[in-house]
């Protein structure tokens, strides 16, 4: 089934309001199988309303109105699609019983407009609002559907969920299953070429890369009789990226973040991580401490941002800051090493470097980030070149710098 999804309101156009409608029909649809295929957005205007009804009746087997449902003389999507659909309006009298038992529940007298609202497209099948007043539509035409929502989500949200839902299941009888393949330390163009044969050649499920805080998500989704059934479907698409990108550059399916497959880890192994930051002053800790259950994985976290305290409280020796600076791959692994060993903690992480937008050199550059890890079988340091040449970078080398020292503890935790 083709549906489209159509916003009725001016003041959606005018950006007064977010469309948070169609996000919620777009997801509602997608979890019962019914593919969206176009989402807009209208005016409160009875010609361009119905220009775009027509069109999408056109092209879609679902039409799904929100907004204009209401008593005011702006509220003309009824009116509108009755016209389009050639369905004469009828006054329904349980309907107009309805309107006026909840005017009296609310102890407000009923105006003539508020009748309005009980006029019917002939045949339409009610929705009812449990939240309001304005009842929705469901209209057949030709074995194409027409279904009108109110505009407020407190009201258009149940109707959908208690009403319109259970009759399209009786058509569909699908099910939407995704998974989510979390890759980190490839971009997202080689991940596309890699995978483009394999995205082209897919139809059911799908495989949709996603890029997001310098990582990419690939999501799966496969339209099944049942969840079980997508899940069966999906298995094989996974494997099939493992094999093209590199199983080393996943680290993890259905994990949410970098953060919370570490803290799960961590868990899994029973170890304590601790960490020792400079260029990220301490995001790296409240990225671990934000996941719940972290407070028995993680140990402490010094914000070293000093060479005297990387000195002083982690051991990073004189001589390493004197002979290489503390931005070098000596002065990340002394502070991992150092803030486990005071902590007690079985991994060490830490981060140096530089994160501008001054104090960069031709040597060492704005954007110049080590990253290092230390614990009893598995010790690494990564130098990175963070800058992309924005200006205005420096929250973005920060947060990136953090993810590779949580992705380089994750990879510590899964050696140990
Ligand atoms: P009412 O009976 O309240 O007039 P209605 O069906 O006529 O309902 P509208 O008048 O179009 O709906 O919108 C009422 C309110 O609902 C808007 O002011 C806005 O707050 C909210 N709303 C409408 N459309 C959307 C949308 N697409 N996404 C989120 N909120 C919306």
């Amino acid at each position: 089934m083709k549906a489209e999804i159509l916003c009725v309101g001016t003041e959606l156009l005018l950006g007064d309001i977010v469309n948070t409608n169609a996000v919620y029909l777009a997801k509602e649809l997608a979890k019962l199988g019914i593919n969206v295929y176009h989402q807009a957005v209208v005016g409160d205007n009875p010609e361009r309303l119905k220009a775009n009804l027509k069109e999408a009746l056109s092209r879609c087997d679902l039409v799904i109105t929100t907004g204009g449902l209401g008593p005011t003389c702006d509220d003309l999507t009824k009116e509108t699609a009755a016209e389009v659909l050639g369905l004469p309006m009828e006054e329904n009298a349980e309907e107009l019983h309805h309107i006026k038992e909840y005017f009296q529940k609310i102890n407000r007298t009923m105006t003539d407009n508020n009748r309005k609202q009980a006029l019917i497209p002939k045949g339409a099948v009610i929705l009812k609002n449990g939240f309001g007043t304005a009842p929705g539509i469901l209209a057949e035409n030709n074995g194409k559907f027409l279904a009108l929502l109110p505009g407020p989500p407190r009201e258009m949200r149940p109707m959908f969920d208690n009403e319109l839902a259970p009759i399209l299941k009786k058509y569909t009888g699908k099910t939407l299953v995704s998974r989510t393949i979390h890759i980190f330390n490839v971009g997202e163009s080689a991940v596309e070429s890699k995978l483009k044969d394999l995205m082209n050649s897919l139809e059911n499920p799908t495989l949709a890369p996603y890029a997001k805080d310098g990582e990419v998500l690939l999501r799966v989704t496969a339209a099944a009789e049942s969840t079980e059934k997508g899940y069966e479907m999906i298995e094989p698409v996974i494997e099939k990226v493992r094999e093209t990108i590199g199983n080393e550059y996943i680290y993890g399916i259905d994990v949410g973040n970098l953060q919370t497959a570490l803290v799960k880890a961590l868990h899994s192994k029973n170890l304590k991580i601790a960490t020792a930051e400079s260029i990220t002053g301490g995001l790296v800790s409240k990225r671990i401490t934000e996941v719940s259950g972290s407070s028995e994985v993680f140990e402490c976290g010094v914000c070293s941002y000093s060479n005297n305290i990387k000195h002083s409280v982690l051991g990073v020796s004189q001589e390493t800051l004197d002979t290489f600076t503390e931005y070098s791959a000596e002065t990340a692994l002394e502070m991992a090493k150092g803030v486990r060993r005071i902590s007690g903690a079985d991994i060490g992480i830490s981060t140096t470097g530089i994160a501008g937008p001054n104090g960069g050199t031709d040597e060492k550059p704005v954007g110049l980030v080590y990253v290092a890890v230390y614990s009893d079988n598995y010790s690494d340091v990564k130098k990175l070149l963070l800058s992309r040449g924005f200006s205005e970078e420096r929250e973005l080398i920060r947060y990136l710098a953090s993810s590779h020292a949580l992705y380089l503890g994750l990879t510590a935790t899964k050696k140990l």
